[in-house]
């Protein structure tokens, strides 16, 4: 790169083959810091270029999954429509996956929880009081969270 690139704005550490967000610009000399926040480190001018949106997704949404300890299974999936990107929801509130079991005989279902545990407690209970009730689906549920891209 042969210009200095804005303050908080987004490259690629060609080195370290990584996002970071601009944080300061001495000379030749980058402060980058990870775009979750972290550990900040040193690059020079020359090994960096400017990170395309969707690096900078796919960074963000990473450091989310890594934070939440969430399974990278199906979270680097980015969903984009015109400037808008779906991704699986990050906020803190938000529970990861909710289970539920529905008996395939009667339609019964356990109700959502964060746990299966407690899915699969409500199926014992229930091959208990209805013995020949033995088939179960799992329902999973999983958040989203669409967003505007710059
Ligand atoms: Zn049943």
């Amino acid at each position: 790169m042969n210009t200095v690139p804005p303050t908080g704005s987004y490259v690629v550490d060609i080195a370290r083959d990584k996002v970071g967000q601009v944080m300061s610009c001495d000379r030749s000399r980058l402060r980058l810091r990870p775009v979750r926040g972290g550990l900040a480190w040193g690059s020079e001018l020359s090994n960096i270029r400017q990170a395309t949106t969707d690096e900078v997704l796919s960074a963000k949404v990473k450091a989310a999954n890594a934070e939440s300890g969430r399974e990278e299974v199906s979270v680097l999936t980015v969903i984009r429509f015109a400037d808008w990107a779906i991704t699986p929801e990050t906020a803190s509130e938000a529970p990861a996956i909710v289970h539920e079991l529905e008996c395939t005989t009667c339609g019964a279902i356990s109700g959502a929880d964060e746990d299966f545990e407690t899915a699969r407690d409500w199926a014992f209970r229930h091959v208990r009081r209805t013995p020949s009730h033995t088939g179960y689906r799992e329902i999973i549920h999983r958040f989203w969270r669409a967003t505007l891209v710059r």
